[in-house]
């Protein structure tokens, strides 16, 4: 597990930084950590030895979405810090319980990706608008319908999940990048995803940590630039531009 610090809030847990990276967050608060995503399955144990050695306790386990390799380590550290708060959104928990069913209001595309089923149930669940620690729930569907990102106030990190992608260049999640085309791959609706990527955008982010793929201090001009890229490819009907 690959662990680096960005300001006095944020460290990035990597594991498989060479090859298939995906990232989790500690987010320092007073009394310990939260957690922001689990990871694949089988991180548990490096993620609660990297709490340790930055010498806190993780007080909340939150996920920005239900696809495997965030919520894959969910039960494992649920069962290793039962007293920390789980919090997950209230439309992404549904995946979690294996209800995999569109609301009527939704677009009628099929969600992707892998949506594990896990055990341990949220005992909060977030909506837009809520405080997580210092973080503030901001809602990002189009990855999945369910999507939230935390935004800190305290420094202007913006914890994106699968919103973006850094990995291979930045792109809105659902504009393919060759290199690391995994996060496009499980997209499940690119137009929903462009609504959220200007309202993450809006926030006038100073640092931008995703699922995939290295922190980027100062995003703004790249986070516009991938936005206007995925605004091209929703106008022009979603046909992929894969070469
Ligand atoms: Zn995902």
């Amino acid at each position: 597990m690959r662990v680096t610090r960005h300001g006095p809030s944020l460290i990035q847990l990597t594991r498989f930084p060479l090859l298939f990276p995906v990232n989790c967050y500690l987010v320092r608060e007073d009394d310990g950590f939260t957690l922001i995503d689990t990871g694949l399955a089988g991180s548990a144990k490096a993620t609660l030895a990297a709490a340790i050695a930055e010498g806190g306790t993780i007080r909340r386990i939150a996920l920005t979405h239900a696809h495997g390799d965030h919520a894959g380590s969910l039960d494992t550290l649920h069962a290793a810090v039962p007293g920390a708060e789980v919090l997950v959104s209230d439309r992404d928990a549904r995946f979690l319980r294996g209800d995999h069913g569109l609301d009527p209001d939704e677009p009628r595309a099929k969600p992707r990706g892998s949506f594990p089923t896990r055990a341990t149930r949220p005992t909060r669940a977030l909506l837009p608008g809520d405080r997580v620690g210092s973080l503030q729930v901001v809602a990002a569907p189009g990855h999945t319908p369910g999507q939230v990102a935390f935004f800190d106030p305290r420094d202007g990190t913006l914890i994106a999940g699968d919103a973006f992608q850094t990995r291979g260049g930045v792109a809105v999640c659902g504009v393919l990048r060759p290199r690391f085309p995994f996060p496009a791959i499980a997209t499940w609706h690119l137009p929903t995803a462009l609504g959220s990527a200007r309202a993450l955008r809006a926030l006038d982010p100073t640092r931008l940590a995703v699922g995939h793929g290295d922190v980027l201090d100062q995003p703004l001009a790249a986070m516009d630039r991938a936005i206007a890229e995925a605004r091209r490819r929703v106008e022009s009907g979603g046909r992929r531009r894969d070469a």
